[in-house]
């Protein structure tokens, strides 16, 4: 019989109002995984209310910031613990490589340690005022319940980038994960329960984004939505939530620039490139999707990084020995496959992949991909593909490679390979991103502030910034002067 799993609402397993599951499927072996409660608006109300009701509860309000940092660390020691099953469920419902995932699960406790380690730090400041009399101080205050809005391509690192600093603040959260990956974040729910959270402070309601997600954005006791996902979907966000003026911190898509100069060491920078664009099937937000080659180099950096991609072991995600794993789901594979047709459509050559691998699964597996003869201004290179399809040019001087890499709608990161100190520091001042790698790709820390630029998202996610995203700051005047109060309309002489 198909594992049945509910929402987790009030720190209890809760069937859906209507009866309605969906199911999940394995996109490497097409088998069905499980089914999961399909959320409706009144699945939501009842998510929205249990975590309004712990976020005023007596237990929630009179947790020391000190007993809330403990609770985090503890739910990080729990995902220690089972950090087999999670690697291994997470890959079975999105395809991602298991040994992606265990190294994921030995990274991922460091989350809740970092902000638990922030939750007694939650703090105001002292402001000077002009007169001595006047005391003036803010203060950093939980907004209430914040919906959080997850993807499927990393669905445990993204919940836990939003998760993490809103508890450590003392807010509660409702959390819809993406439909294709419901597993393992209703077991972090479990986790967060079995960590000591009171009942209703971690609620998970699943569905679909159009019925689930929209009543979360729709219900009116959010104070905040937090989104990770398309720039489509998050701009709908923005206009649905801007007539109530709750905040909302959006992570959207990008289209980054990964610059290779002549004077680069070209096999680390084609090992740069190849992560970039083929690690996790290049379904990453930060995926390195422009590739710029300096000429003096472009020939010998292409080769490489055809070669190696050529090399990549495409298979079976839980076998040690694969280095590609299928697209996520049937839509993503389609996707992607209409993106390469374009790009040859528009001029474009493949000059490796483009087409099924051959592989014994039946799942949905692209080859990766590299094309050149591509310009800048194609569709296939403006517009977020989320696989693994890089477009390799060539470019002349640093003036011209910069201009091409910020003609983009999109600034989530860039990458630049040189070996000239101040033509990194030049590149990193002008690149129009919230990330830039020197030498480097694909390094993130939940220490780290990260930041879209342009239509690649607002607000930051990990860092103290984004734990100050889920507060609001009170500025309180005190006078502490006992003697009259001057009467407003005589003037003082
Ligand atoms: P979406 O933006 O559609 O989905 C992201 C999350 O939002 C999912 O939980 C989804 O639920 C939910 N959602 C969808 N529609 C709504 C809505 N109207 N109101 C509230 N929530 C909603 O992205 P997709 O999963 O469809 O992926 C499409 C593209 O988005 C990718 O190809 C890629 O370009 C980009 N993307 C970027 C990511 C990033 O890390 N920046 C991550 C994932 C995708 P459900 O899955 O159930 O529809």
């Amino acid at each position: 019989m198909t594992l049945r799993l509910d929402h987790f609402i009030g720190g209890e397993h809760s069937a859906p109002a209507d009866g309605g599951y969906l199911t999940s499927t394995n996109p490497a072996t097409l088998e069905t995984l499980y089914e999961f409660a399909r959320g409706t608006a009144a699945d939501v109300d009842r998510a929205v209310d249990a975590a309004a009701q712990a976020f005023s509860s007596r237990i929630w309000r009179r947790m020391t910031p000190t007993q809330r940092g403990h609770l985090l660390r503890r739910f990080g020691d729990l995902i220690t613990e089972n950090a087999d099953e999670l690697a291994r469920l997470e890959s079975q419902d999105n395809g991602k490589l298991l040994r992606e995932m265990v190294g994921q699960l030995a990274g991922l406790p460091e989350y809740l340690y970092y902000f638990g380690g922030l939750a007694d730090k939650v703090q105001g400041s002292q402001i000077p005022t002009n007169s001595p009399e006047v005391i003036n101080f803010t203060q950093r205050e939980a907004l209430g319940v914040v919906g959080l809005i997850t993807p499927w391509n990393s669905p445990m690192t993204l919940t836990l980038s939003k998760l993490a600093p809103a508890l450590a603040a003392g807010n509660t959260a409702v959390i819809k994960p993406s439909e294709y990956t419901s597993r393992t974040i209703l077991r972090l729910a479990e986790l967060a329960d079995e960590a000591g959270f009171p009942a209703g402070v971690v609620n998970v309601v699943t569905g679909l984004g159009a019925e689930a997600g929209q009543a979360l954005v729709d219900n009116p006791k959010l104070a905040k939505i937090s989104f990770t996902g398309s720039t489509r979907t998050g701009a709908a966000i923005a206009s649905a939530t801007a007539g109530r003026f709750i905040g909302s911190t959006l992570e959207l898509g990008g289209k980054s620039p990964n610059i290779v100069f002549d004077d680069a060491d070209v096999s680390n920078a084609a090992m740069g490139v190849i992560a970039g664009i083929f690690a996790a099937a290049g379904q990453t937000c930060i995926a390195g999707s422009r590739v710029f080659a300096q000429r003096g180099i472009y020939d010998e950096l292409l080769e490489k990084v055809t070669a190696r991609a050529a090399s990549i072991v495409i298979g079976d995600p839980m076998a040690p020995e694969t280095e590609l794993g299928p697209l996520a789901f049937e839509a993503q594979l389609g996707k992607v496959k209409e993106y390469v047709d374009l790009g040859v459509s528009e001029g474009g050559r493949i000059a490796y992949g483009g087409d099924r691998p051959d592989v014994d699964l039946p799942g949905y597996f692209f080859q990766p991909t590299v094309l050149t003869d591509t310009t800048n201004d194609m569709r296939v290179v403006q517009e977020e593909i989320f696989g693994p399809v890089a477009a390799v040019m060539p470019f002349d001087t640093e003036e011209e490679v910069l201009e091409l890499a910020n003609d983009t709608d999109y600034g989530l990161a860039a990458g630049v390979w040189t070996q000239n100190l101040a033509r990194s520091m030049r590149m990193s001042q002008q690149l129009e991103a919230g990330t830039i790698w020197i030498n480097m790709y694909r390094a993130m820390s939940p220490m780290s502030p990260r930041q879209g630029f342009k239509n690649s998202g607002v607000g930051i996610e990990h860092g103290i910034e984004s734990m100050h995203e889920y507060t609001r700051l009170k500025s309180i005047w005190i006078n502490t002067d006992e003697g009259p109060v001057a009467d407003p309309f005589v003037l003082g002489r």
